[in-house]
């Protein structure tokens, strides 16, 4: 892909608008996991490096519009400098002159953080005045936030139109990583989807089953496959509704030399709870009571086979309903294998989406795996094949 990155401009004095995706989830008043923040550090510290000064711009949260101090990114200024071991200025203005007048005091290598972007209700829309406005605070637009690039706002979008611009160090790792396994991959390919719903990946479905030669489909989605399929399935989750789609799935999966795995065997139990009573069953006796809450060990030892001779491997979504346990086995069983043949370099291991990295958090696979993508609503809408707004205004 055609982006233009960091090394291709000259820096050296230049204000450097920054989109980063500061976004972090907060428990208890405290920031619970730092990766994106993390993330972004290499960018910021090559712009220090060659004498640039940067000013950082986020979302934080889904403030609509209008103030909140618990959506103020002042929370994550602490963390910035603790990671970078340098002061950070903060703006609560986030455009304007006295936002403009700070940055021209600023000096080679200093970092300007502006206020959370979603205060301003012209961010959302990708109001061109508003963008045009916050583009006179810099020279150039860098974007290192892919994460919110399936977004058109004015920070993800309406700059491209004012400044030159390039992707950061961060946006460029998830692009080259993403092309790498989805255009260029090392076959056989194989995709992992799970989670609970058909109706949320039917377009990721839709186009994996043109590319992959693996689909394992898990977690509450198999359910409505195997209901299409004439399988007795309880109480499950089921989208009874999608039974025809599901059925297109397969034979669209079938024309495309795509073979897809199901389950063979589940956990079932009668009440959705960590510790309720389980059964380990095939899938002749689910009785109507019983609810599939994780793949059962036949299926696990069959999606590691599989794993063991694919080269590479992307993997959304979890197994079945891992957050209680012990319904957590089968997501971390077969991802604590993928994460083993990685390690010993048999493959090449790509995952990303929401829930997909704290259920891989669990068994601690995403150590393991070759890359583990930040982005949750970018990944998806990239793996399905879709061209996100963030990156085409750059091209
Ligand atoms: P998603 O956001 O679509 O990736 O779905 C993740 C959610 O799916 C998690 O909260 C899981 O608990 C849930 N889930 C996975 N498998 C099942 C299942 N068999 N029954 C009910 N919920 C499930």
């Amino acid at each position: 892909m055609n982006l233009k990155t960091l090394t291709d401009h000259n820096l050296t004095n230049k204000k450097i608008l920054v989109r980063v995706d500061l976004n972090v989830p907060i428990e208890n008043g405290a920031i619970s996991d730092s990766s994106r923040v993390v993330g972004i550090i290499p960018t910021i510290k090559y712009i220090q490096s060659v004498g640039g000064k940067t000013i950082l711009i986020s979302h934080f949260g889904r403030p609509n519009g209008s103030y909140f101090k618990e959506y103020s990114l002042i929370q994550v200024v602490p963390l910035l400098e603790e990671l970078l071991n340098f002061p950070i200025k903060f703006s609560s203005e986030i455009i304007g002159e006295n936002v403009k007048k700070t940055i021209n005091s600023l000096q080679k290598g200093e970092i300007l953080l502006l206020e959370n972007t979603r205060f301003c209700p012209e961010e959302e829309m990708n109001d061109e005045n508003f963008a045009e406005k916050l583009s006179s605070l810099g020279d150039i637009f860098c974007n290192d936030a892919f994460s919110a690039s399936h977004r058109a706002h004015a920070s993800t979008v309406g700059l491209a139109k004012f400044l030159p611009n390039c992707v950061g160090h961060h946006m460029k790792k998830e692009i080259d990583t993403l092309e790498l396994v989805l255009k260029n991959p090392k076959k056989p390919l194989t995709a992992v989807v799970g989670g609970a719903k058909i109706s949320s990946k039917l377009n990721l479905l839709l186009n994996l089953i043109k590319k992959v030669d693996y689909l394992v489909i898990g977690g509450g989605m198999a359910n409505t496959f195997l209901f299409a399929q004439g399988i007795q399935i309880g109480n499950s989750l089921c989208e009874k509704d999608l039974k025809e789609t599901s059925l297109e799935v397969m034979y669209t999966a079938k024309k495309n030399n795509c073979e897809i795995i199901l389950p063979e065997d589940v956990v079932v139990a009668s009440e959705f709870k960590a510790n309720a009573k389980y059964n380990i069953k095939d899938l002749n006796n689910i009785k109507k009571d019983e609810m599939i809450l994780d793949i059962g060990p036949s299926t696990c030892k069959k999606i590691n086979e599989i794993f063991s001779i694919s080269k590479t491997l992307i993997w959304n979504g979890p197994m079945g309903a891992f957050e209680l346990e012990p319904f957590d086995n089968g997501t971390i069983d077969t991802s604590l294998c993928a994460g083993k043949l990685t390690e010993s370099g048999k493959l090449i291991s790509v995952a990303g989406g929401g829930d997909t990295v704290s259920a891989l958090k669990k068994s601690k696979a995403d150590k393991k795996f070759s890359y583990v993508s930040l982005a949750g609503g970018a990944f998806l809408e990239w793996m399905e094949g879709k061209s996100l707004p963030g990156i085409k205004c750059l091209l």
